[in-house]
């Protein structure tokens, strides 16, 4: 499908803290920290009803095969669950005060990418702002690090057709209104083929937790935005050890999973994810209000220089 996408990655960040401050000039020194409550959630990738408990806005959701490829790369730090809350009780199961999205008594859930602070200027945007950007944006050339390598998510490889192909309005289309632009090059897509609905999403991309009396804590922390490296890391071997078509999670494949998630990935080859992760939050942290955005270019100190792949430009 053609698209135009040089200058706009308006899917792989979070650009609605733009549109945030009513009639004035988007204040570029702040930044949205990932609403724990989408309220435009129906834009969303997942076109879910539910009401997303931390993730990111537009999460990229991996399938379990993905999970387990991340895994084997050492890039587990870019990754991060998704749980829903539901309003009908009858829909999930009650963990502490909420009602958390079920099936079969499990409350279920996506593993995707996480989208840490990082300076952008997308859309023609004379001056970078801080904005929830995704770990394997770079934000200097606007492209994505891992495209046609073993890491690019297929989510992101058949964005906006399957979106087209539902019915329901792309990133593309909601940045051109905004920011003006022709970004969708081709309208017409309506073959849904390859989307996961229904039974088969369950322990392929949908997972299953099998044990809702531990989450009370890891769902206050997502909440808050603030999930521990454990409570990423006991999703994660869920995700992998789960089997496509089923609610069931092999106990020994969790074991090896988290086994490695807790093992020194210091020499893996995205070592580099975790701590520029850590680095963006800590800059963006320390950026005082009166004080300007840093430039994008900043990325060559924070991801190039620890290893992130290079991207090609637009040139
Ligand atoms: S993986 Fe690449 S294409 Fe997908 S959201 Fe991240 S930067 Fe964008």
């Amino acid at each position: 499908m053609e698209v135009n996408c040089r200058g706009c990655a308006g899917c792989c960040l979070d650009w609605r803290p733009l549109l945030e401050v009513g009639k004035e000039e988007p204040d570029d020194r702040r930044c949205a920290r990932s609403s724990s409550r989408d309220d435009d959630g129906g834009n969303e990738r997942a076109f879910s009803d539910r009401v997303p408990l931390g993730g990111s806005y537009n999460f990229v959701a991996l399938a379990r095969d993905e999970v387990r490829t991340v895994l084997e790369r050492g890039s587990a730090a870019a990754l991060t669950p998704r749980f829903w809350t539901v309003e009908d009780e009858r829909e999930g199961v009650e963990i502490g005060d909420r009602h958390v999205a079920a099936v079969a008594g499990r409350p279920v859930f996506f593993v995707g990418l996480r989208k840490p602070p990082k300076p952008v200027a997308p859309f023609g945007r004379e001056g970078p702002t801080w904005l929830p950007t995704c770990v394997f944006l770079d934000p200097t050339t606007l492209q994505c690090r891992v495209h046609g390598s073993d890491r690019f998510p297929d989510e992101c490889g058949t964005y906006p057709e399957q979106t087209l192909a539902l019915g329901a309005e792309t990133e593309c289309e909601r940045v051109e209104a905004r920011f003006g632009g022709d970004r969708l090059l081709e309208r017409n897509h309506d073959d849904p083929d390859g989307l996961l609905f229904g039974p088969q999403a369950l322990g392929a991309k949908l997972f299953c937790h099998p044990r809702p009396d531990e989450l009370e804590g890891l769902l206050d922390r997502l909440e808050r935005g603030e999930p521990s490296p454990t409570d990423r890391a006991k999703c994660i071997a869920v995700a992998a050890a789960s089997s496509p078509g089923t609610v069931a999670v092999s106990e020994p494949h969790y074991e090896r999973a988290l086994e490695r998630l807790e093992g020194d990935e210091s020499g893996a080859d995205d070592a580099w994810i975790g701590a520029a992760i850590g680095e963006w939050h800590r800059r963006r942290d320390r950026t005082r209000a009166d004080e300007a955005v840093p430039d994008p270019e900043l990325a060559a100190e924070i991801e190039d220089r620890r290893g992130a792949p290079e991207t090609p430009g637009w040139e």
